[in-house]
């Protein structure tokens, strides 16, 4: 993050513009809408000025002199928005002297600060900013932002402020407070606000108050697929629960990115399981999320891909269930369906499949406990999740039922990350190219006739990564 963004205080503050042009007198109306005392100084200034003047009478200042180095003495924020780049250079490094943030508009934006894209539904102010490298892009995504946040959510924002004390006394838990906002404020209280409502809107939020006042808040929880780690491949619902949660128990599989768009204030616990290296044992898992439930906090079982696909989701929502706790299932993109999509094999086929299975390649007790005979016919799709330790053991086995030793084999490690990597051979030779091209967890065994159209259908190119020499 090359700059920080801020956002400052500058009512009745003295703020100096240097430059008389359009730019000037765009930083200028920027400063005056946030209540700052604006100096400007220019030999020239734009018609636009003398509008601002009236506008916003008392709040500006036009110099009408050439720049002195005095000028900068007790402003709290200096713009220099001159047509000459070196003297606004000169004047930036003088600012920094003296310790005064100044915003520089030469070749593009830079300085010690910089103006982001607004969108002002006051008291609530979103900024946008691209560091000064992107300002079409940056606009853009203020025009979306606008789009979407209803220009009444300033409304809405002083409703809450309005009963903001009276919620905390008569609702003192910090959870079931936040609890009780965010489900009035994404409700029908928003919508009557949104469509001028006030007074309706008043009424309905005082009664939900009450309810919540006598009612004993209780947790919740929810189980929720993350995909196989494109962030893009969230759901919906899951986005949104995850922007709502207090507590969020998450797997090894669960990529960063999408770590990354949790609620920021929630609380982290890492649950992972890695081979060999069980992080927190399945039971204490269950009891956390009963645990946090009953504090009274929303909590997310962020799972990878799909809770109910080799996720152990079942077991953790049983204990839920016997508890009388509310929880809710949310399905995510499987690594099957995400890997298949992203290395161009489709699972099934009209020449090639017509079936599928989702098997474990987890072998206990070596492989005793699958049934490869029925993995024989060959117009079928068999996908192994977990299986690269026993790759080896899982090629064999299908031989000795009966599978052809040319049947295609296909590895995706880390389906749909920037780090995809997919390699094909066969029955026959996949064990020892996995080893040769040093395949690491989590992949995907795909195997069946459909690997033979990656080669055509493969659309997706990640920045590859070669295995490290070691
Ligand atoms: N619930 C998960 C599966 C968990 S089991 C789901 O629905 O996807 C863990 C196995 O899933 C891993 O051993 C690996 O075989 C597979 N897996 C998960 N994410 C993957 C990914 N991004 N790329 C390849 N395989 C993945």
């Amino acid at each position: 993050m090359k700059y920080m963004p801020l956002f400052m205080n500058l009512d009745q503050q003295p703020c100096l513009v240097v430059g008389g042009g359009p730019i000037a007198a765009r930083k200028t109306e920027l400063l005056l809408k946030a209540s700052a005392k604006v100096n400007c100084v220019a030999l020239d200034f734009a018609d636009r000025f003398q509008q601002l003047l009236q506008q916003y009478p008392g709040h500006l200042n036009l110099v009408n002199e050439a720049f002195g180095d005095s000028q900068i003495d007790h402003q709290r924020l200096v713009v220099a928005a001159t047509d000459d780049s070196q003297l606004n250079k000169n004047i930036a490094k003088l600012c920094r002297s003296q310790g005064i943030p100044c915003n520089t508009v030469s070749d593009g934006q830079s300085g010690d600060f910089i103006f982001p894209a607004i969108i002002d539904r006051s008291p609530v102010i979103a900024a946008v900013s691209s560091g000064g490298e992107a300002p079409v892009l940056t606009r853009l995504l203020r025009g979306k932002i606008e789009s979407v946040i209803p220009s009444a959510f300033g409304h809405l924002a002083s409703l809450a402020s309005h009963f903001r004390q009276e919620v905390k006394r008569r609702s003192p838990n910090i959870a079931s407070r936040r609890k009780f906002w965010e489900t009035t404020l994404t409700g029908t209280v928003a919508e009557q606000v949104f469509i001028g409502n006030t007074e309706i809107a008043e009424k309905i939020f005082a009664k939900a108050l009450a309810q919540a006042e006598k009612g004993q808040e209780k947790g919740e929880v929810y189980l929720v697929g993350a995909g196989p780690g494109d962030p893009d491949l969230l759901t919906f619902k899951a986005l949104r629960l995850m922007q709502q949660a207090d507590v969020v128990l998450y797997d090894a599989l669960v990529s960063q990115p999408i770590l990354d768009l949790v609620k920021r204030d929630a609380e982290l616990i890492y649950v992972g399981k890695r081979k060999k290296d069980h992080a927190v044992p399945q039971q204490d898992i269950n009891q956390l999320l009963i645990d946090h439930a009953k504090l009274g906090k929303r909590v997310l079982r962020l799972k990878g891909g799909d809770p109910f696909i080799f996720g152990r989701g079942g077991e953790e929502i049983e204990g839920l269930m016997e508890e009388g706790l509310e929880f809710q299932v949310v399905p995510g993109i499987t690594a099957a369906n995400g890997c298949a999509a992203y290395s161009g094999i489709p699972l099934t086929h009209r020449d090639y499949s017509q079936s599928v299975r989702f098997i474990t390649g987890h072998l206990k007790d070596g492989s005793t406990d699958l049934p490869w005979q029925e993995f024989v016919y060959p117009a079928q799709t068999l996908v192994f999740y977990m299986g690269l330790g026993g790759l080896k053991t899982i090629c064999e086995k299908l031989v000795e039922a009966g599978r052809a030793v040319s049947t295609p084999v296909a590895l995706i490690q880390k389906g749909t990350t920037p780090q995809q990597r997919v390699i094909t051979s066969d029955l026959a030779n996949m064990p020892e190219m996995a080893i040769k091209e040093k395949i690491q967890a989590p992949t995907l065994i795909v195997i069946g006739d459909v690997v033979q159209l990656h080669e055509k259908l493969s659309w997706f190119s990640p920045d590859q990564i070669k295995p490290t020499e070691d």
